[in-house]
């Protein structure tokens, strides 16, 4: 994208499209009779909502979004568009009948074709001169209507990405589902476009499902975030739902990077190297898992609760990373503290706990 692109293009700002509400009722899926891909699925993108996906690679993802377009067909379940069944028991409507546009990780534009061209593709049920106003439309949103007769190769990363939104967005879509639709574009680019693509979704008022891996990319785009492992749907919320009072140690990872200590209730406390953890509620002997976020240590020279060696330091900017030993820690502790922080001959330190960064699960029995 050129400098300065984003800003002065002119864009079309109504909205497309009436925003509709897209529902998932206990979808399950399996590929042939493979283990299942998708067990027992019901989660809903209300009108108007951009609703991430996230998980890992192979939790699902992509297979629930081609169940809701229609390219893969669910074992059992049922797929609503603003109540109205799409899939389902007796009713089957294929992809061009739904009313669901899709973006795709790699973008697909036809590099023979016009900008403009790639763009009018879905509008086949338009007339020539109405397929290419409705194009050219979808362009201008986009702020590209400018390339309209150039040939994709001209055009950046982040560039051909807005073509790929503006041809879904062209035969006005009451749902858009877009999978992992940044992963191809370099780092410094996608802030830009996921911004760029938000506003447009914004704009167009589209009910959106964007499918990602990178939790920080769910927690930059969406309104709620559905967090899916192996097939199943851990928690749906806001970002700060999940961030801070994540169901399960599985949540609390995926959104930061923690230290996971591991012991008993006693006396309404877990005792770990890093302190003694009140627990509420909890039965007396129970096994529980506490996690400690790397930015959940003060550190000082002179004073705190517990004592700790630094292993090793890594300069990251902002921050620092120590790794530290810690009595009787099996693995080094890790924290991310402010650069400078700490002098550069700090060898033995203090750490003191922020109890906003400790989380503490019950351990589930299968893995007591
Ligand atoms: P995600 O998008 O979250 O990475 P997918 O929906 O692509 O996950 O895949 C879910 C599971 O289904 C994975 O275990 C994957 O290996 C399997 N899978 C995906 N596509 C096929 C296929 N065409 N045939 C058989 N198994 C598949
Ligand atoms: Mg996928």
């Amino acid at each position: 994208m050129k400098n300065g692109d984003v800003q002065t293009a002119s864009r079309v700002t109504a909205g497309v499209t009436f925003a509709a509400r897209l529902a998932f009722e206990d979808i399950r899926h399996a590929f042939g009779a493979g283990v299942e891909t998708l067990r027992g699925i019901t989660l809903a993108a209300e009108p108007g909502e951009v609703l991430c996906l996230l998980g890992p690679s192979g939790s699902g993802k992509t297979t629930l979004l081609r169940v809701a377009a229609g390219i893969e067909s669910q074992s059992s379940g049922r797929v609503l568009l603003n109540d109205r069944e799409i899939a389902g028991p007796s009713v089957f409507l294929p992809p061009e009948k739904r009313s669901i546009g899709l973006v795709f990780q790699d973008f697909a534009l036809f590099p023979h074709l016009t900008i403009l061209d790639n763009v009018r593709f879905g509008l086949t049920a338009l007339s020539g001169d109405e397929a290419s106003r409705e194009a050219m439309i979808a362009l201008s949103r986009v702020g590209l209507d400018h390339y309209a007769a150039s040939y994709p190769h001209v055009l950046s990363g982040g560039e051909q990405q807005r073509v790929a939104l503006a041809r879904a967005l062209a035969p006005r879509p009451a749902v858009l589902l877009m999978d992992e639709p940044f992963s191809g574009l370099d780092s410094r680019l996608k802030d830009t476009v996921r911004a760029e693509t938000l506003a447009i979704l914004r704009e167009s008022r589209a009910t959106a499902i964007v499918v990602t891996h990178d939790a920080e990319e769910a927690m930059r785009m969406a309104d709620r975030i559905a967090l899916l492992k192996d097939g199943e749907l851990v928690q749906v919320g806001r970002a700060e739902d999940l961030y801070l009072a994540p169901t399960n140690l599985f949540v609390a990872a995926f959104f930061s990077e923690l230290n996971v200590f591991h012991g008993r209730v006693k006396a309404q406390a877990v005792d770990t190297p890093v302190g003694k953890i009140p627990v509420s509620g909890s039965q007396e002997g129970a096994r529980a898992t506490v996690a400690v976020r790397l930015t959940g240590f003060e550190v000082s020279e002179s004073e705190g609760q517990i004592e700790a060696r630094i292993l090793s330091r890594r300069y990251l900017g902002v921050v620092e990373l120590l790794e530290l030993a810690v009595s009787g820690a099996e693995t080094p502790v890790r924290a991310r503290v402010r650069a400078g922080a700490l002098s550069a001959k700090a060898r033995d330190i203090w750490l003191s706990l922020r109890q906003s960064d400790v989380l503490m699960f019950e351990t589930p029995r299968e893995s007591a």
